[in-house]
């Protein structure tokens, strides 16, 4: 007893001591659930959510001793957006249902308010003629189409159900009544019409009144991409980048949450961990850390850097974004993997000698994270997601409670010896 006493205080005195121990699970945790919480409003456009996330970044960057780029670690920017800062409420014959759990907003969904009829077109009345000319010649500016599942039928007339999902017959909005997922997206401009998705099972087989009202606003979102470096100790102005976008959808109405735990708290706690070892191991080449704003509206952040860079593109020597960290049993993704063979042979040798990831799949270019503008401006640069058990994706349950982060150290150190090879190849680690 004894003996294993003293040789597991030995092992805690050598976790203690030893450098080589970089990442920090409970710290990219706390991370995590900082930037979940309530009181950043889903990091988006509503009540300064994207503002507060960036200062915690920032502070994090600061207290690791990060050096900042732009002004004082922001690069501003800014870009329309559609939001729904107050009331999104609906009552379907007088029963409360909720945004966010029972049903979601298109993107961009315009306001409305009132008492509106329902009124459920199906297969056979688009089929059949006679019906169909009778809907079409109704008034149903009264009216919520229910549109549920058209697409997935056989027509004789698809151009008539083409006629009802583009609302051609000028109904208030439309409803799709199965959704497995409600998945939200923000928008920069107006839809056309609402349409609301609600979750299978949530919508009632009859009801003849919706009460509803949603109300959305316009404005220009002035915001920050958030930027610090460790200046590297032998070739300092060639640079390793990693990138994580900070952003996620804010909020639906006065309760609805977003909390991008997996998408993507978890690229940024990556992120922030990784500044935490560097800051304490310093490398050859300088590290840059940014924490992209305006991803989940169209990669805004990400584009307004590459045009307006604050690190000459052409010194960045490798970079990593790190979007949806959080699982990993499946193994990784690396898009970009084809237009980078070498660099991407390089990061299986990195795995394959850590035995960190189950599997590291290749993917193509892909304009679906903020590595794009870079490696369109010629940057070499890498996605990487993990995959695993985990289906929670631009919805209310995206939670911080959800997450496992079962592979965080395995992907962390992955991160890192992958960025420690790129500047240890031309030999000038060796050379210090
Ligand atoms: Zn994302």
């Amino acid at each position: 007893m004894k003996r294993l006493h003293l040789s597991l205080l030995s092992f805690v005195i050598w976790q203690i001591l030893n450098p080589v121990f970089s990442q920090d699970v409970s710290y990219a945790r706390a991370c995590i659930k900082t930037l979940c919480s309530d009181e950043f409003y889903g990091r988006g456009y509503v009540q300064n959510g994207d503002k507060i996330a960036a200062n915690f970044i920032r502070q994090e960057l600061s207290k690791h001793k990060v050096l900042p780029l732009g002004e004082k670690y922001f690069q501003n920017l800014g870009f329309p957006v559609i939001y729904y800062p107050n009331e999104v409420n609906i009552k379907l014959d007088d029963k409360q249902v909720f945004a966010g759990n029972d049903y979601i907003l298109n993107p961009g969904c315009p306001s409305v308010k009132g008492s509106y009829k329902i009124l459920v077109v199906d297969s056979a009345m688009i089929d059949n003629s006679n019906e169909f000319n009778k809907i079409i010649k109704l008034n149903l500016k009264s009216y919520f189409l229910v549109v549920d599942d058209l697409k997935g039928r056989a027509f004789k007339h698809p151009e008539r159900v083409d006629k009802i999902l583009k609302n051609s017959v000028n109904a208030k909005g439309l409803i799709y009544k199965n959704n497995s997922s409600l998945v939200w997206s923000p928008a920069m401009e107006f839809a056309s019409f609402p349409i609301i998705y609600f979750k299978a099972g949530v919508f009632p087989n009859l009801v003849l009144k919706m009460e509803i009202k949603i109300d959305a606003a316009h404005k220009v979102h002035g915001t920050q991409n958030v930027i610090g470096y460790i200046k590297g100790n032998v070739q300092p102005d060639s640079f390793i980048v990693f990138t994580a976008h900070y952003d996620h959808l804010g909020k639906m109405g006065n309760d609805a949450i977003f909390p991008g735990a997996n998408d993507n708290a978890s690229g940024v706690a990556m992120m922030l961990d990784l500044a935490k070892h560097y800051a304490k191991n310093p490398p050859p080449y300088s590290v840059a850390f940014i924490a992209f704003a305006g991803e989940e509206i169209g990669l805004v952040g990400s584009y307004f850097f590459v045009e307006n860079p604050l690190i000459p593109l052409q010194k960045i020597s490798l970079l990593l974004n790190m979007d949806l960290m959080s699982t990993g049993d499946e193994g990784l993704t690396a898009v970009n993997a084809t237009e980078f063979p070498h660099l991407f042979e390089q990061l299986k040798l990195c795995n394959i000698a850590g035995q960190y990831l189950p599997d590291i799949a290749p993917r193509g270019k892909s304009p679906n994270s903020d590595h794009h503008y870079f490696t369109e401006a010629g940057v070499p640069s890498f996605f990487f997601y993990l995959r695993g058990n985990y289906h929670h994706y631009h919805d209310v349950d995206d939670t911080y409670e959800a997450l496992t982060l079962s592979k965080y150290k395995e992907a962390f150190l992955l991160m890192r010896d992958f960025a420690d090879w790129r500047m240890n190849q031309d030999g000038v680690l060796n050379k210090k």
